[in-house]
């Protein structure tokens, strides 16, 4: 069974997720070519070994995560949260809400 660490819910069975692609730093608008943009929209890398990955925890949070996942042994490192770049430890007291005042 495959695991990810979510932050905000804890490992869970990946099958809770929906892979949402690989991390890939986009273009500037300004600046791109449309085969700058052909690649960032299509063109994936499909290494073996490390990923940064984008999942959808859509039975859970229902927030989007980044992972980095060994495409060989499926190993998940600790997951961060979007817009940030610092891991999450899942064990802490901290809700770990993103929004204050939102609406879950
Ligand atoms: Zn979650």
């Amino acid at each position: 069974m495959i695991q990810l660490p979510c932050p905000w819910c804890g490992p869970r069975n990946v099958a809770e997720f929906r892979y949402s692609g690989e991390v890939t730093p986009r273009p500037d608008p300004a600046t791109a070519t449309p085969e700058q943009w052909r690649d960032y929209l299509y063109i994936r890398r499909n290494p073996s070994g490390w990923v940064d990955e984008t999942w959808y925890h859509g039975t859970g949070c229902r927030r989007f995560i980044r992972v980095s996942r060994h495409t060989v042994s499926n190993e998940a490192r600790p997951a961060v949260r979007t817009g940030t770049t610092a891991p999450v430890d899942v064990t802490s007291t901290d809700s770990g809400a993103p929004d204050a005042g939102g609406a879950r």
